[in-house]
């Protein structure tokens, strides 16, 4: 068997990092990777103009907002929180896009500012309008087309933790509320304008399920002749594991960009397009640096206990998400592989690194190297939803550090937590 290796980080190289970085877990970012996946969502074919927007929630660290920033992408935030880091970042108010489940009335003060809001519900659609009652200012509106993708669902409640469309999700505003005219309705009371048209349903890998969620689309575009925009979401489907499709941007664009061709052709308008990904961008460019810290067995299983867990990356327990796990020896010695469970160091059963492929709530055995307890384990797949999406400082565990690294180096981008920040706030 070939020494094992993890996507883009080598024992060597993090040993070479232990000085500046301290203990493990660490989150390392791969500074050649995000920006080749920024490029390529750059380079999405787009009939009448394109912007991309990060779907900063995915990782919300600054110096990763910072490089983003400088590579030309937008930002779509979704919650008044993460404009405040969005700005921190040096993005002006007018390249942000915030489509919120709560929207708190300090967005007033932002829309006059330039920030660029999507109504995600009626309530929030009344609530811009007697904001900005009889003046014509202009907002999007977040639709839910109805269908959606996106992770194992209930057979028999058809509802998923990872699906963003269809029956089952509160994102959006309905699309019975454009059949039934209360969108219309609402934008006609208030004096407003609708500009940008937004769906964010998870479209998957197949350019043809692309080509018809545009086009389904597009199609709420002719309710709105003030529509200049539309805007995709995100959803981008990426393989983490082995086996794993990703999405071919170049090819699903190509059929969009067919369907705003047509859109132009029946309607004369050209629709400029919008798209926002977040684990596209991060979710393979990122990884959970650990420990092996203890080896259990029972009659059963043998258990690798590691120095993090949900408190890092949550995504398993939460929704049995599948991370390659990697363990790379300190010491060289021929070691073979065995099969064991991964677990993070929480006094919790949910804190499973390896549930079972389409079980979340069973112990999947995983193939690995023989670990010794103080080996690296890396968890790949772990620079979308991870860090910013934690369990953080439960058992009072600090939060991680994070360092960017390159080729030949790296530095630390956020320290990790003290245990005296944990309570500071505590009186
Ligand atoms: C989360 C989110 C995205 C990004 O989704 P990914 O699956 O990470 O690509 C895009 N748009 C909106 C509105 C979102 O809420």
């Amino acid at each position: 068997m070939e020494a094992a290796k993890s996507r883009f980080l080598t024992a060597e190289q993090l040993d070479a990092l232990a000085p500046s970085v301290g203990r493990t877990p660490f989150f390392a970012y791969s500074r050649e990777g995000l920006t080749s996946s920024a490029d390529s969502a750059l380079s999405f074919p787009n009939a009448y103009g394109l912007t991309v927007r990060y779907a900063m929630k995915a990782s919300p660290t600054l110096s990763i907002l910072k490089l983003f920033r400088s590579k030309g992408i937008k930002i779509d935030a979704s919650s008044v929180f993460e404009v405040e880091r969005a700005l921190r970042a040096g993005y002006d108010y007018s390249d942000i896009s915030l489509s919120t489940q709560e929207l708190s009335s300090e967005f007033i003060p932002y829309v006059e500012k330039g920030l660029k809001l999507n109504c995600c519900s009626l309530n929030q659609l009344r609530s811009f309008g007697s904001a900005f009652k009889g003046t014509g200012k202009k907002c999007g509106i977040r639709i839910n087309p109805g269908v959606g993708s996106g992770g194992f669902s209930s057979s028999t409640t058809g509802f998923s933790k990872t699906n963003v469309g269809g029956p089952t999700s509160s994102f959006g505003i309905w699309v019975g509320s454009f059949t039934d005219g209360s969108i219309q309705n609402i934008v006609e009371e208030y004096g407003i304008k609708v500009e940008r048209i937004h769906t964010h349903i998870g479209s998957g890998s197949d350019p043809e399920v692309w080509k018809s969620v545009a086009k389904k689309s597009l199609e709420f575009a002719e309710y709105f002749d003030s529509v200049e925009t539309l805007n995709l979401g995100g959803g981008y489907k990426v393989g983490r594991n082995e086996g794993e499709e990703s999405t071919d941007l170049a090819e699903c664009g190509g059929t969009v960009k067919n369907a705003f061709e047509e859109f132009k052709e029946k309607t004369g308008r050209s629709i400029k397009l919008e798209i926002e990904p977040g684990t596209f961008l991060t979710a393979n460019n990122g990884a959970l640096v650990s420990r092996v810290q203890d080896i259990v067995e029972t009659d059963d299983y043998k258990f690798y206990k590691l120095d993090s867990g949900m408190t890092d990356v949550l995504r398993p327990s939460l929704y049995g998400a599948i991370h390659p796990c990697t363990i790379l020896p300190t010491s060289e010695e021929g070691r073979g592989t065995e099969e064991v469970v991964i677990v993070g160091h929480c006094c919790e059963s949910g804190d499973l690194m390896t549930p079972l492929p389409g079980d979340p709530e069973a112990l999947g055995k995983r193939e690995v190297t023989k670990a010794q307890v103080g080996d690296y384990c890396v968890i790949d797949g772990s620079g979308a939803y991870c860090s910013g999406m934690s369990c953080k400082n439960y058992n009072s565990f600090p939060e991680a550090a994070e360092v960017m690294v390159w080729e030949g180096g790296g530095e630390v981008i956020r320290k990790r937590q003290s245990v005296e920040q944990i309570w500071e706030n505590e009186l």
